[in-house]
């Protein structure tokens, strides 16, 4: 590896002690690459079995690669922590400027142990480190504006990066993220009240360190290759066009999207909230992480006039994407773009998952309609689906939590059926609410059966689509490909790369952009850390209780047709014992 290769600098910050200290960790780096490769190693060091994941010993890990800040797409940062939601492993990735910030600081990973005893933020400027008294900003539940005291107060503009919680995280709400830069989250399963229960306000992050490259015409090479393939390649102009929401029609046409709780998979008011729609009535501007051409992160600007004053108006610049449209819009009904725009909205501001909360959401709903709560569980509301405002209403108390129901309600939405019924159309996987693909077996056993129960993790929603539609395999083949793909996003996952890009990323692409950056790696080899990363993550899960011998899964997915037409039962028990086995050979 290259000397002076500030990747292998990790930061340790001690939050109880308001010490700080970096420790070279190249054998770390050289095996594990860095990224998810890196921060499982920090996370087994670091985090006692069977911690309290809101308690201080459950440490904050967040890391990056080594083709960060060198390759076009390599934006993402990896955080992993016990999590307070599923309670085991914890991990979210973001890009905004988190990942180059971080590099540019001079650091490849950053530790962050204990809790405070009262509020702070982090600011890292480089090699200097200060823990800055947050008082006046906790108990501020708008994120946005903690987000934007922060900015007056710290250096760097338009260098760093600034993660902060709102009052989700406050409250350790277990599905509460962290917001880095207005409009990306490290979103799932609750780092955000990690933050909370350190007394974490927010962490900046800037710096200037310039970064080596081995042979700087083999890089150049290299970059041109990849810059050319993702500004040419169609799939990357799809994004850039009309962002992730571009999904929404064609899965709707497929019979893809989940409806209503899942009641159904199509629905009637697609075409409102769909990327074309939104970009048609409301697109306002279109971002990027930082070292990426594509842009793909779409905001809505939102223009309302204030209440009794006449030709005043405020805008609001929402970011939307197809997670947040799927569980806001059509699994609660919602086809009017301005509300489900306002819903979106509110959950920002407020730093919750937007997943998990439409998904809370529309069990509520269905819980109500069936007569399993009532009015007076839910303060008065009156849930239907579509009914924009009584849902913005519902999150505002799920935030302030004036009764048990909303108690309940902030728990996730296992735990809410636990307490009134309804676990058969109660959308979770491992305690984590299910993402927006309906497609066939392949993505329902791959929320299941992946290390942080995302659809991101192996893609079954695509294997629904490139092959079940086609033709039906074996339990055998279906296992083997949900785990070749997840053991090879370990690598993606430990560049970091945005997985947009990861058709780019080929492992022949990868291995000769890694030589540049100083890794002499095989394509083989990449497979085969893919392969070990993977088993580590599963070895933190059992140890903390997870196991795939005693799963649930809702009903609902077995009610409602997919794109392969209704799920066998029998079919994802033989593929989750084939998964289980290969894991464990
Ligand atoms: S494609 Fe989108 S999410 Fe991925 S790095 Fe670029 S802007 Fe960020």
């Amino acid at each position: 590896m290259l000397k002076d290769n500030v990747l292998t600098n990790v930061l340790y910050i001690d939050l109880s002690q308001k010490k700080y200290w970096v420790e070279v960790r190249e054998d770390l780096f050289e095996k594990y690459l860095g990224g998810a490769g890196v921060a499982i190693q920090l996370l087994k060091e670091e985090c006692p079995a069977r911690s309290d994941p809101l308690g201080p010993d459950n440490p904050i890990v967040f890391a990056i690669g080594p083709l960060t800040a060198l390759f076009p797409l390599a934006s993402k940062t990896v955080a992993m922590f016990k999590s307070p939601h599923t309670g085991n492993l914890g991990e979210s990735h973001c890009g905004g400027r988190s990942a180059v910030a971080l590099r540019l600081a001079g650091y490849g990973a950053m530790v962050i142990k204990g809790a405070s005893s009262t509020p702070l933020y982090l600011a890292i400027h480089g090699d200097r480190i200060y823990f800055r008294d947050a008082s006046a900003l906790w108990g501020m539940a708008n994120s946005f504006t903690v987000g934007r005291i922060i900015r007056q107060n710290e250096p760097a503009g338009g260098l760093r990066t600034i993660m902060r919680i709102g009052g989700a995280g406050e409250k350790l709400i277990p599905y509460a993220c962290v917001t880095t830069e207005t409009y990306r989250h490290f979103g799932r399963l609750g780092l955000g009240a990690v933050f909370g229960s350190k007394k974490l306000k927010a962490v900046v992050i800037s710096g200037k360190h310039s970064l080596p490259t081995k042979d700087r015409n083999q890089y150049r090479k290299i970059y041109d290759h990849i810059y050319k393939a993702a500004t040419s390649s169609p799939v990357m102009k799809k994004y850039h066009d009309l962002g992730t929401a571009e999904n929404i029609l064609p899965l709707n046409e497929l019979g893809g999207l989940p409806t209503r709780n899942l009641k159904e998979a199509k629905f009637e008011g697609a075409l409102n909230i769909s990327g074309e729609g939104l970009a048609e009535g409301y697109l306002g501007r279109r971002l990027a992480c930082s070292h990426c051409p594509v842009g793909c992160i779409h905001i809505a600007a939102l223009r309302e006039p204030y209440e009794d004053e006449l030709f005043f108006y405020k805008t609001s610049m929402i970011s939307y994407d197809y997670e947040p449209i799927y569980a806001l819009g059509s699994m609660l009904g919602i086809s009017d773009a301005e509300g489900l725009l306002k819903l979106i909205d509110q959950i920002e501001r407020l730093g919750l998952d937007s997943m998990s909360t439409g998904v809370i959401l529309a069990w509520a709903t269905e819980a109500q309609e069936r007569g399993m709560i009532s009015e007076k569980e839910t303060n008065g509301l009156k849930f239907s689906w579509g009914d924009y405002s009584s849902f913005i209403q519902a999150v505002q108390f799920i935030f302030e939590q004036p009764s048990k129901f909303y108690q309940d309600l902030a728990q996730g939405v296992k735990y809410a059926a636990q307490q009134y019924g309804g676990e058969e159309f109660a959308l979770a996987f491992s305690r984590n609410e299910m993402a927006g693909y309906h497609t066939g077996p392949a993505a329902h056993i791959g929320f299941l059966v992946g290390a942080r129960h995302s659809h991101l993790d192996n893609g079954g929603y695509s294997i629904d689509q490139k092959i079940l539609t086609k033709e039906k395999i074996s339990p055998e083949k279906l296992a083997k490909e949900l785990l070749t793909e997840e053991r090879w996003r370990q690598i993606l996952s430990s560049l970091v790369v945005c997985f947009f890009a990861r058709g780019l990323y080929t492992p022949e692409i990868c291995s000769e952009a890694l030589y540049s950056a100083g890794y002499d790696i095989a394509k083989e080899d990449l497979l085969n850390i893919g392969e070990e990363i993977h088993r580590e993550k599963y070895q933190f899960k059992m140890q903390e209780g997870f196991s795939l011998d005693n799963y649930h899964l809702p009903e609902r997915i077995f009610e409602t047709p997919s794109l392969v037409g209704k799920i066998d039962k029998a079919f994802v028990d033989k593929v989750v014992k084939c998964v289980k086995n290969e894991i464990f050979r």
